[in-house]
């Protein structure tokens, strides 16, 4: 089984394995537990996804609205989001709304990619990128993380 934190409700959720995560729906709210793009967390709902998620990688997005790069990255982001779910759920961690998150996470510049899997960070990166080097950059990490 694969268990994913809806991104509406925060029920944990559990799908088999043979079953497309991309058509499940939240067994609390009805909500899709995936929509092709990225979820924006607080620390709290970042913490209860890194709990609860397993079968899946998780790639937050450390950001703020003043930062234009991070700006410039958002679209990009949210692009690879559909092509990386559900193996992968990204999520939004906004650093001026959480400061104290970001500094916990090691976050020293933004936009800082964060993959984590089983609950723990596998790779970081800093900078912006394209939505093809996010999806590359997330395949290579979790596929030396599995090596
Ligand atoms: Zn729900």
């Amino acid at each position: 089984m694969r268990q994913f934190v809806c991104p509406d409700c925060g029920a944990v959720n559990r799908t088999p394995e043979d079953r497309d995560a991309h058509a499940a729906k939240c067994g609390r709210c009805g909500a899709r537990l995936f929509e092709g793009k990225p979820v924006e967390v607080t620390s709290a709902q970042l913490a209860a996804h890194r709990r609860s998620t397993s079968g899946a990688a998780l790639l937050l997005d450390v950001w703020a609205p003043w930062c234009g790069p991070c700006r410039a990255m958002a679209p990009q982001f949210a692009a690879a989001a559909a092509k990386l779910e559900p193996e992968v759920r990204l999520l939004k961690l906004n650093s001026d709304e959480e400061p104290q998150a970001a500094s916990e996470l090691g976050v020293s510049g933004i936009p800082a990619l964060i993959l984590f899997r089983d609950g723990r960070v596998i790779a970081r990166q800093a900078g912006a990128m394209s939505a093809s080097q996010i999806v590359a950059w997330t395949q290579q990490a979790l596929a030396q993380a599995a090596a």
